[in-house]
């Protein structure tokens, strides 16, 4: 580890393991709205149960890309086990720190963002 320290290490994971529960709160209550939108579809007309589709394939995205964002905390968290946090996955040097405070999951430097 370069330039970080165990506080520093333990500060981040603390933040990933939020990032996390949050990420699993928003999709616990995501669930239901989309229940709601799938009784609404069976009982209103064809106009709405296509807006009711829409809302639905706009949930889905959403919910990909929450997967994509829990992986990269799971693999920021592994990182941090396996003593290769704060390193970028693409050239190995030092991720810059004001990048790690703003996205803890960074898994790259800013050249190599993309
Ligand atoms: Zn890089």
């Amino acid at each position: 580890m370069a330039d970080l320290n165990d506080q520093e290490l333990a500060d981040f994971a603390a933040r990933l393991r939020a990032m996390k529960a949050e990420l699993a709160e928003v999709k616990a209550s995501s669930k239901d709205a989309s229940a709601v939108v799938q009784l609404d579809q069976q009982s209103v007309g064809r106009l709405s149960r296509m807006d009711a589709l829409q809302a639905q394939a706009m949930a889905q995205e959403t919910d990909r890309r929450r997967m994509l964002d829990l992986r990269k905390i799971d693999a920021a968290l592994a990182r941090i086990d396996e003593g290769e946090f704060g390193y970028c996955a693409a050239c190995g040097d030092a991720i810059e720190r004001g990048r790690l405070d703003l996205d803890p999951a960074a898994a790259t430097c800013v050249a190599h963002a993309k």
